[in-house]
Parts: structure tokens; sequence; C-alpha cells
């Protein structure tokens, strides 16, 4: 959308009260994300009064998933855009148009302009949209359709775009990475074969995959983690639960024999690898010893990062019909232990990284720390901690100067529990 409307010669700006176009590209997969953007469209919609804001546009899932009720909800809103209809957003914006939907197939290609919303020197590369799974609590593939894979030949040529400007580190996503390709069985198109040629570009340095799913692994696969210097030895897998009830219950189609599996084959496979995922606490029916299994299972693990979500019942998806819905009290106190668990976890095994080298990529300067903040390879854009960095070598020494996008060698000098403080060797 960015990309599109730059090339129809719109500017962009930082500042909303500036604005004469506001875009708020919507989520709607869980009810957190919802009451964040309809709070984001209720103080976006101030500025038609305060600022010089002419046409408000809300995007995405919010959009798709509830269109007529989203239309007489907000009637200050000038254009809804839905999730397969986004590329035509400069022409909708031009128009009379106010609810624009169909049934989403459209896959961008490299072809499509594309204007990159993070810093230059790293960027997300999306595979697929929608999904062809069907997991009982999940509404995304209603709302972003059916599983659509961008060939390996377009990404290729995305990612070289991409490294022309500047780009180094790779975040590669989709719903499920790990069924990249199935959808054009063509038998050549999965995601080894595109790690295979990603890492080939002279420029890059990290590729990154979030969201695979705990399905098949390949010895292929784990070889490209283990051996490839430039795939970082991280993966983001969401496992959600690990009682066999609930996980059959969730329609994963995973029991947790299969979880634990494939995690032990991560961890012999490659050492010092980075295992980020997440999980729902308060499933319908949970009972307090299926939240214990759960709660026992990331105490044994020790995952280095992850991220808990209190269920969310969602109207049309298989679970909210579930009899036993959890009330928001139990959900979130098993949420809470869970991070509090985690929290002990990372700080643990964060001060085991004490006194070890690590390299960083830089991202700038953090005025309120008076530190550098950078990220390791186990460290993803905003999900994940930083690693942050003293301004000298050795104090008193002259201070450092380090530029956003550099790479640099640092020793870990103290932990906390997300983040890390180091030092320049
Ligand atoms: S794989 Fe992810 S996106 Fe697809 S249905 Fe399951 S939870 Fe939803």
């Amino acid at each position: 959308m960015f990309g599109s409307l730059l090339q129809h010669q719109y500017e962009y700006t930082e500042n909303p009260k500036e604005a004469e176009l506001i875009v708020v590209n919507s989520c709607s997969f869980i009810e957190d994300a919802k009451k964040e953007s309809i709070d984001m469209i209720l103080s976006m919609s101030e500025f038609k009064k305060t600022g010089h804001l002419q046409k408000l546009v809300v995007a995405g899932c919010l959009a798709q998933r509830y269109q007529k009720d989203v239309e007489s909800l907000f009637p200050e809103v000038d254009h809804f855009i839905g999730t397969g209809e986004y590329y035509k957003i400069s022409s909708i914006v031009e128009s009379q148009s106010r609810g624009n939907y169909s049934i989403p197939s459209y896959i961008h290609s490299y072809e499509a302009p594309r204007m990159n919303s993070m810093p230059s020197y790293t960027a997300y590369l999306k595979l697929t949209e929608g999904c062809d799974r069907r997991c009982a609590f999940c509404i995304i593939p209603k709302i972003r359709g059916k599983q659509k894979s961008q060939s390996i030949e377009n990404l290729v040529l995305e990612t070289k775009a991409l490294v022309q400007n500047g780009v180094t580190e790779l975040n590669l996503i989709g719903q499920d990475l790990t069924s990249y390709g199935t959808d054009l069985r063509d038998q050549r198109t999965n995601l080894e074969a595109l790690l295979k040629e990603l890492v080939k570009i002279k420029e890059m340095k990290w590729v990154r995959l979030l969201y695979c799913y705990p399905d098949h692994m390949t010895e292929e696969f784990l070889n490209l983690l283990r051996n490839e210097e430039k795939i970082c030895k991280y993966i983001d897998m969401p496992l959600q639960h690990i009682e066999d009830e609930i996980l059959k219950s969730m329609r994963r189609g995973v029991n947790s024999y299969k979880i634990r599996t494939i995690i032990s084959r991560l961890r012999e496979s490659i050492p010092g690898f980075v295992f980020r995922t997440s999980f729902i606490a308060g499933y319908p029916a949970e009972t307090e010893e299926q939240f214990e299994k759960l709660y026992e299972f990331v105490k044994q693990e020790e995952f280095d990062h992850v991220g808990v979500f209190t269920y969310s019942q969602e109207e049309d998806t298989h679970a909210a019909a579930l009899p036993q819905q959890l009330s928001q009290k139990v959900k979130l106190k098993r949420k809470e232990r869970l991070m509090m668990l985690q929290s002990e976890i990372s700080l643990k095994k964060h001060k085991a990284q004490v006194g070890h080298e690590l390299e960083v990529l830089v991202e700038g300067w953090d005025e309120a720390k008076k530190l550098y903040q950078a990220r390791s390879f186990g460290q993803a854009p905003d999900i994940d901690g930083n690693v942050f960095i003293e301004p000298w070598v050795s104090d008193p020494s002259p201070e450092i100067k380090l530029q956003p996008g550099q790479y640099c060698k640092v020793k870990v000098k103290k932990a906390l529990p997300y983040d890390l403080i180091a030092q320049l060797t």
C-alpha cells in the first residue's frame, strides 16, 4: 500500500497532524488486536477536526472480517479495504467506493511497488498469504483466504531489490512458512529450495525464519540451518500447547510426542539454537492439570523467547462454540504464571551468556539509556529483546561511533531478563 501510494505522487509523513490521507492497517485476529485497531481508527479520525485529514482509510483484517458492521460503526471512515483488495489502494482512494472487499486471492509479486517500512538495513519478506490449516481457535484462514505462495524467482527478485536499497537482514514471514509452496503443487517450490537461493545473494547477511508450524522437518532443512552461515540458528515456532487433549481440541494435527521430537531434533542438530514460541493460556475446558502440564513443559524446555496469549473467543471459529469457556480471570492468571516463569528462564539464559562474544546488528542510539541499541541473530526485530552496547570500549576511553546497519562484535557484560548489556570487543 505504501509503495503504491508513493508511486501515485503521495508523500509520506510521520506526523498524522500533517497528513491529508491516513491509512489504518487493521488487525482482528484476537480481541486485543481488534481493540487496538478500533482505538487507532478513533484517534486518527480526530485529525479530521484538528489536522489536515481529508480521507481516512481502514484497510486489512478488521475491514475484511466485519465489512457492513464497520461501515455503519465508523461513519468518519471514507474507504474500507479488505485483505484481497489492498493492492488497489491508489485507485480506491481516488474513487467514491466505500466498501472494497473480495475473497482474498491476491499475492503480490516483485513487480508491485514496494516501500520498505522498516529501517533500511532490515526487511520482512512475505512468502505466502493465507493459510490452508484449520486450527480450531483461529479466524485467519477466513479473513486471509487459502494459502497463496509467491514463486522462488519472484522472492529472489524482491530480495535483490531490497538488498540494492541496503537490506542485509531478511525476516521470512507467512502464516505458515513450513507449508510454503504446497499450493503451487510443482514439486520444486519449498522452503529449502528458497533458502538455498536466498543465501546465494552476496550482500545478504542474516536470514531469519518466523512462523514455522511444528510439522514435518526434513533433514535437508536441518542441514541448511546447521551449516549455512547466513541462515540464523533461530526459529519461531508457535506451539500453542503441549497437552494432547487440548492439542486435539485445537485441531493442530500434532501431538505432544511429535512436538517434543521436533524440539529435540532441532536442539541436537544445531548447537546454540535459539527457539521462540508462543502458547495459548485458558483454552476452552483447559483444566488445572492440563495447564500444569504446559507449565512444566515450559519449565523443562527453557525456550529462549516465549509469548503467551490468553485464549480469545472468536466468533465463527470452531473453538468459540466449545462448552466450558473459562473466565478472563483464570485465563489472565495462567498467562501471568507462564510469563513470570519465562522471565526467570530468560534471565538465567542471559546470565549464561555473560563473558561470551556475540555478533550484533546496530540499530541506533537509545537516548534514554545512553547506550547503542543492537540485536543478535537470536533477536528478531520488534518481538525479542535487544543487546545494548556501551558507547566506549573500556571506560574511560574515547566514545565510539556506531552506525545503524553496522555489524560488530561485542562481549556480554550484564544480563537483564529480556535484554543484554555489552561492550565492543
Ligand atoms: S496455522 Fe496459524 S494461521 Fe493457520 S489456522 Fe493455524 S493458527 Fe491460524
